[in-house]
């Protein structure tokens, strides 16, 4: 039996119960076989046991009265909260790291549960820049560790209520102090996990509007000066995001991962993996949306027939089936190349090879969030009324799927960046 908590039973016990994890699983996997090298998979499937164990242990039913933070401590315990790293400097060493292991591993989390695998997402966000910028200093390694072992969730603080996709032309403030330390001033906004997270990173600039001033900050939100209050989003109801006001936070200067100019340079270092993530999650959810619609409708019967069988229901999935295929396959290149090129240069990858990884991760973030609309929403429909009912996931896949193209810059920034993208290869290649 599915293990989902609702008022009333709308679809039939034998099809809730094909419906279940592990069978999603099964179908998810039986997909990508023959695409993933055996580490690949093995590591895939040592996550989905690992969901599949705490679901059944915890009785977890995915109903709205469930806190989907409750489960972090778990998850952290097991390594599950990052894998694009190996954490040698906090001693949390993993044998499975890099982009390809954590596409499976956000897989494998988001089928479970996909605002779950959201927030962990927004975490991911606030480990990359402490990792890339701990310089050794015990107060940021520590920080690294809570967030990694899942002690916290964690932020990332770009929005603010009047720069949204004009990120890099900020209002808040930072003024730096005779010992070292800045004090903060300003506001932000729609940051996932703010309210919940004892470690945020956050940006500031020494001169409003100025990109060049820009400064990037490890916050304790125990600190004084920092107010936070919950802006509640109804298509991800169980995710915390904040609105933050800074009211002369003074922040000590070993928290300071980029001081005043490095900012914008650490903002764009993170976007790469940021849109890769946003695209995995997408990717994920297009994969969910489809092993349940798919497992329906191999076993749904109208007009006495399953309706799979009908063209306008099996052509309608083959089309979906075919696309998300492609996207992943496409998605675990770039991830297994990038993560080549970190082996190849010892983790710094040269300026022009990540320039050019700037439009690749632009070209996924755009292309795999628009299918993720498409094909939730196409296999809702095709579930007819149980795709909109509350005994699966289905209406989560349908509404969080119509977030991913804001999150992580618009899809209209998403096109303004391929397009200067496009002036630069021309330069490049026409004499
Ligand atoms: C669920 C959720 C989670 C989020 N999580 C985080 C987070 O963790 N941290 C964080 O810092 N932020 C986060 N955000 C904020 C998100 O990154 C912004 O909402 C996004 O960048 C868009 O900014 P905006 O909302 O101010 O829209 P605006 O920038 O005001 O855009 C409004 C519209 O105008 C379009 N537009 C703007 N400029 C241009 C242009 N030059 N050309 C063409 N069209 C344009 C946009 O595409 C959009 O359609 C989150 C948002 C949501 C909804």
């Amino acid at each position: 039996m599915e293990n989902r908590k609702f008022k009333v039973q709308a679809i039939n016990d034998e099809i809730l119960a094909k419906l279940s994890l592990k069978n999603r699983y099964a179908f998810l996997n039986n997909n990508l076989t023959p695409i993933l090298s055996q580490k690949e998979f093995n590591f895939l499937r040592e996550v989905e046991r690992f969901c599949l164990r705490f679901e059944k242990k915890n009785n977890i039913t995915h109903g709205p009265d469930e806190d989907v933070y409750d489960w972090i401590p778990a998850f952290g315990e097991q390594g599950y909260i990052s894998r694009q790293h190996s954490f040698d400097m906090v001693d949390v060493v993993y044998e499975n790291w890099g982009l390809a292991a954590d596409l499976m591993r956000t897989i494998a989390i988001d089928i479970f549960d996909p605002q779950f695998g959201m927030g962990g997402g927004a975490t991911v966000l606030a480990i990359n820049p402490v990792y890339e910028h701990h310089e050794g200093v015990p107060e940021r390694l520590e920080a690294l560790k809570d967030l990694i072992t899942g002690k916290s969730p964690g932020a990332i603080l770009i929005t603010e209520p009047e720069r949204g996709s004009d990120a890099v032309h900020m209002l808040t403030t930072c003024d730096e102090q005779e010992d070292g330390s800045f004090i903060l001033n300003g506001t932000k906004i729609f940051n996932t996990n703010a309210p919940k997270s004892k470690w945020v990173v956050a940006y500031a600039t020494a001169e409003r509007n100025n990109g060049n001033t820009m400064a990037q900050f490890l916050i304790n939100t125990e600190w004084d000066g920092w107010f936070c209050e919950r802006v509640n989003i109804p298509w991800v109801p169980k995710l915390y995001l904040g609105k933050e006001q800074f009211k002369n936070l003074r922040v000590p200067k070993e928290y300071i991962l980029g001081g005043v100019g490095k900012g914008r340079e650490h903002l764009f270092e993170g976007l790469v993996p940021e849109r890769i993530a946003i695209s995995m999650m997408s990717v994920s959810e297009c994969w969910g949306a489809l092993a349940y619609a798919v497992i329906y409708a191999n076993n749904r019967k109208q007009f006495d027939q399953e309706i799979l069988k009908f063209q306008g229901v099996g052509f309608l999935l083959a089309d979906l089936w075919a696309k998300t295929t492609n996207m992943t396959i496409g998605l675990l290149k770039f991830c297994e190349s990038y993560d080549e090129k970190v082996e190849k240069f010892s983790g710094k990858i040269p300026k022009n090879i990540s320039q050019a990884m700037v439009a690749s991760a632009s070209q996924f973030k755009y292309q795999a969030t628009a299918l993720s609309k498409e094909v939730c929403y196409e296999c809702t429909n095709l579930m007819g009324g149980a795709g909109l009912c509350d005994n699966t996931l289905m209406y989560e896949y349908l509404n969080i799927s119509r977030i991913q193209e804001i999150v992580g810059g618009s899809r209209q920034i998403q096109q303004y960046i391929m397009s200067l993208s496009l002036r630069q290869l021309y330069k490049m290649s026409v004499s």
